[in-house]
């Protein structure tokens, strides 16, 4: 059965499930279904791994203009978030004072409304990230 790309997608964007290459170990999120360092060995061998959501600040921008359609306030914080578990994460950091975001701050993945489509209603959710308690 082969599953459309939007809904292997949107499970993953919900979940935070990821894939592992069995043969290097290297995680992979979004989810692949082969490893590109192992290629052919890999195929039909890939693992679903649930990622925690937690990480750490690898870099960041403190974005100050607002994208139609995104109820973002201004201005906000698009990071890399780099897991324990390998892969590297793009996601707002919310409930942060921009000016307090700092390479290496801890933060962890929460799910929130992303945005929301006004003709269609269709409303986003997706993860973003919020700092630990400190
Ligand atoms: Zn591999």
């Amino acid at each position: 059965m082969v599953v459309p790309r939007f809904w292997r997608e949107r499970k993953s964007r919900y979940s935070l499930i990821g894939t592992k290459c069995p043969v290097c170990g290297t995680v992979y999120f979004p989810p692949r279904s082969v490893c590109p360092k192992c290629g052919r060995k890999s195929v039909g061998k890939m693992e679903e791994v649930q990622l925690s959501g937690k990480g750490k600040v690898y870099s960041y921008t403190i974005v100050h203009q607002n994208v139609i359609g995104y109820k973002y306030q201004k201005p906000y914080v698009m990071a890399i978030i780099e897991t324990p578990e390998g892969p590297k994460l793009t996601g707002q950091i919310v409930d942060v004072d921009p000016e307090k975001v700092h390479i290496g701050m801890p933060v962890h993945a929460v799910f929130r409304r992303i945005a929301e489509d006004g003709k269609a209603g269709i409303i986003q959710y997706g993860y973003k990230f919020v700092p630990d308690e400190e």
